[in-house]
């Protein structure tokens, strides 16, 4: 058994689970300004003694030699060495990982991707994440690698935080969903979401439109390294029915070669807890 710990922008989520991937126990704080109490809090809550590491997806770059997290957005953490201090604190192995990669990874190893050697996949949320799993690990490059969110699918698009223009998250994060949904009685992607329920024409007009620009930034991905599987996650995957259609078309178009399945998360919002989970083997 192994701990999963996903640091989010909001909670904190510490799961324990087991060697097949069940999350036997399960909690959720407030993430708050004291980051480290809580998450000592978090682990303390479901830890056994029966546990052999911990694993942590946090958001923000990570240093992996360093097993420190570089400054996380909406976080107040800077350059933590997070990784010897909790394997100080509790005396157990401990891994830390980007946590769009640990959503990979768990829907890699327990998810939409299981028996599959190599996986790629986006978190779809306020931003955009990516990962790449290679072989059942998560592929890191130098550190940073799978930073699918910031690919480029307008040259001259509009200027983003990250310093490029038009990548991927100018679009699909929140603000560009909310650009495109100018108009309606919306405060962010989900409520586009409940109206392209309702059968609102324009909510369903911006969905079409982001599976549009999805499909280009997944083609990209697909050509350049045709994994086995790609698997698309996060809260605003919820509007799949929505998005996928377009999505898919413009997959198709854009790929030199027959492409690998496009799905949905299987784990939904347990995928980083697991993945987490699957960085102590
Ligand atoms: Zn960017």
């Amino acid at each position: 058994m192994n701990l999963g710990i996903d640091i989010g922008g909001t909670n904190i989520v510490a799961g324990l689970v087991n060697a097949k991937g069940r999350i036997l126990k399960r909690t959720t704080f407030k993430a708050g300004k004291d980051i480290l109490n809580t998450l000592f809090r978090a682990i303390s809550d479901v830890k056994t003694r029966k546990i052999r590491g911990i694993g942590i997806g946090t958001p923000g770059p990570i240093n992996l030699e360093k097993g420190s997290v570089g400054k996380m957005l909406n976080l107040p953490l800077k350059n933590l060495a997070l990784r010897s201090m909790i394997n100080k604190r509790f005396g157990l192995r401990t891994e830390i990982d980007n946590d769009a990669n640990c959503f990979v990874l768990g829907e890699a190893v327990y998810g939409a991707g299981k028996g599959c050697k190599n996986v790629v996949g986006l978190t779809l949320g306020t931003g955009v994440g990516g990962g790449i799993v290679i072989n059942q690990r998560i592929y890191h490059g130098r550190n940073n690698a799978g930073e699918l969110g910031h690919t480029t699918i307008n040259f001259d698009g509009p200027k983003a935080k990250c310093g490029n223009h038009g990548c991927l998250e100018t679009y699909l994060g929140k603000k560009g969903v909310m650009k495109l949904a100018r108009g309606l009685k919306a405060k962010e992607p989900l409520d586009v979401y409940r109206l392209a329920l309702k059968g609102n024409k324009q909510a369903l007009k911006v969905w079409k439109e982001y599976g549009t620009m999805l499909g280009i930034g997944i083609a990209n991905m697909i050509n350049s390294l045709d994994p086995d599987i790609f698997v698309v996650g996060g809260n605003v995957s919820k509007a799949w029915r929505f998005f996928s259609k377009s999505m898919m078309s413009e997959v198709k178009k854009r790929t030199l070669f027959e492409p690998c399945p496009v799905v949905k998360s299987k784990l939904g919002e347990n995928a980083a807890v697991l993945g987490a989970a699957a960085l102590v083997r």
